[in-house]
């Protein structure tokens, strides 16, 4: 049998009486106010301009919040508008070429742009911060089903097309976002930041300014850290992509309904502890997705996964990642997450052939420590192309066997999921930010450069396009109050 569960809001005339009528009973009860209220308002006669860095979906949030309450904010982004770079992007899928400011990573839309557009996550929400990111999404263009689906998606195409809607609404209040513009430096003075120093030369002074970086800002990081900006490293996960037929997984998931129209593509979540003390789990499931190629440097390889909405491709995928820490696996300062990543990703390239393409493996040879050289029935997605070849080489061996473990246990849970012919595409390093900016807990600012207000995921805040959009919201507002509090 196939059950639904519905939480159903609705308006009543006589709300007192019809509370009275349900007092015992439990499934009734007022529901929450999830109204946004803006927490203050601009001046007239502002004296200065806030200042974002980033405009992924941390950046996008606190500019459309700062802009709401009146703050005029200025937007920096180093990558291209959504039209171009989406071209930009295809580049390297399609013919092997990078283009290092305007990619998977960098741009309009940040990281969340070419993805599977979930929007679901496990923060805690007491404020309904993430209504206002749901119903901002709906007002400019997003299916209004996000706002009552439990896991819902938009899918990458129709995110490009409400990222620059939102765009527009920004400078339609009196905001500005400007494009190719990457922040190179940043002037601090007393442990205050001042301004920003572009690529070009030119600076923009500011003494507010939110730094919504993302994970892969990693010339930026290690400015902030030459300036003196507290950085930490932190725990990220690294692994592979798994591949799948989606049928097989809508088989195991959902036994005779598979293929059911209202269910549609079927996902999963697994964990492991492996005898090795690593924890081995899925990450960022894409069903009826591809694994793409997730670059923003040359001569490095990284996968990600992404899906349109429909979901319909034919295969499942998603990361299997192991967690590492600063404190076992890189304990060389707080830039060393950043040293191990950039090392993994640039053997990844190698061992795809030097030419962008990714290093693959079945699952069956990867078990058995031995070179893959022919596909089954599995074709991996990933564009623009793997080389078949042995996986157990391209990450540290704790990780590898963490994995060889994990995939016949996961097989347990799922039928077929460690399937000799599944393929592996490498490598996933880029799961979080391997730092944390770190900031006040209360303020929201810097822990020793006020004015500056880290957030979003390459700070270490967010996990995902619906907690970096909170995320953005709050220090929006953190920055208002200070504003006017600094003017008061
Ligand atoms: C392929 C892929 C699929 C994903 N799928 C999902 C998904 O389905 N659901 C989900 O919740 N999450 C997904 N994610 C993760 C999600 O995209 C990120 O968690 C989210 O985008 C983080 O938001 P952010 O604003 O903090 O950073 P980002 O989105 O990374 O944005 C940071 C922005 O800052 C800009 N920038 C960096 N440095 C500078 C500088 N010095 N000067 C000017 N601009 C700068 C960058 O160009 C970038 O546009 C996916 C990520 C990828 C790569």
């Amino acid at each position: 049998m196939l059950l639904f569960v519905y939480v159903v809001d609705v308006e009543v005339a006589n709300e007192k009486q019809v509370l009275n009528r349900f007092a015992e009973d439990k499934n009734v009860r007022v529901a929450p106010d999830t109204n946004y209220y803006p927490v203050a308002k601009a001046p007239q006669n502002l004296p200065e301009r806030p200042l974002g860095i980033g405009f992924g979906p941390c950046g996008l949030f606190a500019a459309l919040t700062l802009a709401q309450m009146g703050f005029n904010p200025i937007v920096l982004e180093r990558g291209k508008d959504v039209r171009r770079r989406t071209k930009d992007t295809w580049g390297l899928w399609r013919k092997k070429i990078l283009t290092p400011e305007s990619n998977v990573q960098f741009g309009e839309g940040g990281a969340g742009l070419f993805s599977d557009g979930k929007l679901y996550s496990q923060i805690k929400d007491p404020k309904f911060y993430g209504r206002k990111v749901m119903q901002e999404f709906v007002k400019a263009g997003a299916p209004e089903e996000i706002l009552y689906v439990s896991k819902p998606h938009i899918g990458t195409f129709r995110l490009t097309g409400v990222v620059s809607s939102m765009r527009e609404e920004i400078r339609r209040l009196g905001g500005e976002v400007r494009f190719e513009t990457k922040v190179d430096d940043f002037i601090i003075h007393n442990g205050r930041i001042e301004g920003v120093v572009l690529g070009n030369g030119e600076e923009i002074r500011s003494r507010y300014v939110v730094l919504a970086l993302g994970h892969s800002s990693r010339d930026t990081f290690r400015r902030l850290h030459e300036r003196g900006v507290y950085v930490e490293a932190k725990p990220f996960a690294i692994g592979f992509r798994i591949e799948h037929p989606q049928s097989m997984i809508d088989q195991a998931r959902l036994g005779k309904f598979a293929g059911h129209p209202e269910l549609g593509a079927a996902d999963y979540k697994l964990v492991h502890h492996a005898r090795n003390g690593r924890a081995v789990y899925s990450f960022c499931m894409c069903p009826g997705g591809t694994v793409v190629a997730a670059t923003s440097e040359p001569n490095k390889v990284v996968t990600n996964g992404m899906s349109q909405y429909s979901r319909n491709e034919r295969n499942a995928n998603a990361g299997i990642v192991v967690g590492i820490s600063p404190e076992k696996d890189y304990p060389g300062g707080p830039l060393a997450g950043i040293a191990l990543q950039e090392s993994l990703e640039a053997n990844a390239f190698i061992l795809g052939g030097k030419d962008y393409c990714a290093p693959a493996q079945l699952v069956g040879d990867f078990l058995k420590a031995r070179l893959s050289t022919k596909f089954g029935e599995v074709i991996p997605s990933y564009k623009p192309g793997v080389l078949l070849g042995d996986l157990t080489v391209s990450l540290p061996q704790y990780v590898i066997q963490a994995i060889q473990e994990a995939l016949p246990e996961f097989g347990k849970q799922i039928r077929g999921f460690d399937r000799p012919d599944a393929v592996l595409t490498g490598i996933e390093t880029r799961t979080s930010s391997p730092v944390r900016i770190t900031r006040d807990a209360e303020t929201f600012q810097s822990l020793n450069v006020r004015g500056l207000y880290p957030a979003g995921e390459g700070a270490g805040y967010a996990g995902g396009i619906l907690s970096a959009g909170v995320d953005g919201i709050k220090v929006a507002e953190a920055l208002a109050k200070a504003m006017l509090a600094d003017l008061a």
